[in-house]
């Protein structure tokens, strides 16, 4: 596997590309906007003006775009130029049931698939540390391991094609409680005026530590909410594990309030920013946000 094809170079894909390129691959990366794939080529990579030419000829083909329909729209283009054989890693973060219905259509080309969604953030993925979460067939699975090991550090086979999927979904479950109860944690500290840096300090060293704390928690205190991990990829992810906690028939009773706590912030204009910028809103329950203490002052000034 010396050929690699890099479908989606943003925040995840580009410097997952990057790494594959320092690990010795070639590789060709392809990217709707045209002027990442120009990063990647700065970066020893090449640039590649359409999917078929990125394709051509790859033994492996990883593509990592936001959600279902993007990974179904670029898979019909992968479907039409690749080399019989060659394995397709699907790094986005997609729906369990497409993402297993996906694979099938992959096979009956002759492509080996494997979902493996990740998690680490773009810290992660710049660093080569992320987590890998891969669904298909084992012995596909143990062929591409250098191709795993050039960008992910925790990589584990859980199960057939879609298992992937549906372990990220348990993961964004997860993240987003974590980081709901980390921005409520914060509003909770300011509102007594306790020093929130030596707060969080504390509190990482004990049971309530993360590495949601370590990486959010400071970009909290600092409202310093630039992505990162968008609310409106959040928002998808929070769909996806709610339809299929539905569908399996368990309830996710506290996922489903910070589903909504999610949609809230999304639907204010807010999906742009970092998923720590759930703060925002949570902030706005409590009337502590700059809006809300400013209305608060317009409502004082209207009264005198
Ligand atoms: P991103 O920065 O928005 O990048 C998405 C990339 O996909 C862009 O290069 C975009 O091209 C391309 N794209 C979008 N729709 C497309 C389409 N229909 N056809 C072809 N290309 C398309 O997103 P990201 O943060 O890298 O996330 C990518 C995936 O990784 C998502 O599934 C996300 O949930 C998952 N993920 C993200 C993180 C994170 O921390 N960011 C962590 C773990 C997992 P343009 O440049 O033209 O827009």
């Amino acid at each position: 596997m010396t050929t690699i094809a890099f479908i989606g170079l943003g925040i995840m894909g580009l410097p997952m590309a990057k790494n594959l390129v320092d690990a010795g691959f070639t590789v060709r990366g392809f990217n709707r906007t045209a002027a990442k794939a120009e990063e990647l080529a700065a970066a020893g990579g090449q640039a590649a003006s359409t999917i078929a030419e990125a394709v051509d000829g790859a033994d492996v083909i990883a593509t990592m775009v936001p959600d279902s329909p993007d990974v179904e729209a670029v898979l019909d283009g992968i479907l039409a130029a690749a080399k019989p054989g060659a394995t397709w890693i699907d790094f986005s973060t997609i729906r369990p049931d497409v993402a297993k219905d996906l694979a099938a259509q992959a096979k009956e080309a002759g492509l080996k698939p494997l979902d493996a969604p990740v998690s680490g953030g773009e810290p992660g993925a710049i660093d080569g540390v992320l987590s890998i979460m891969v669904g298909g067939d084992e012995a596909d699975f143990a062929a591409a391991s250098e191709v795993f090991e050039a960008v992910g550090k925790t990589i584990v086979h859980v199960g057939p094609s879609g298992a992937g999927q549906t372990v990220k979904a348990a993961n964004q479950l997860i993240v987003a409680g974590n980081i709901g109860l980390l921005a409520e944690a914060v509003v909770f500290l300011e509102a007594y005026g306790v020093d929130t840096a030596s707060a969080l300090e504390v509190l990482g060293g004990g049971l309530a530590g993360s590495k949601v704390l370590e990486q959010k928690g400071q970009k909290m205190l600092d409202r310093e909410f630039a992505p990162g991990f968008r609310l409106a990829l959040h928002h998808k992810d929070m769909g996806i594990v709610t339809a299929a906690a539905r569908e399996a028939g368990v309830t996710i009773p506290l996922g489903a309030a910070v589903a909504q706590l999610v949609a809230a912030t999304v639907a204010q204009g807010n999906g742009g920013l970092d998923h720590s910028g759930l703060l925002t809103v949570v902030e706005q329950l409590s009337g502590t946000s700059a809006s809300a203490e400013d209305e608060d002052a317009d409502a004082q000034e209207g009264a005198a």
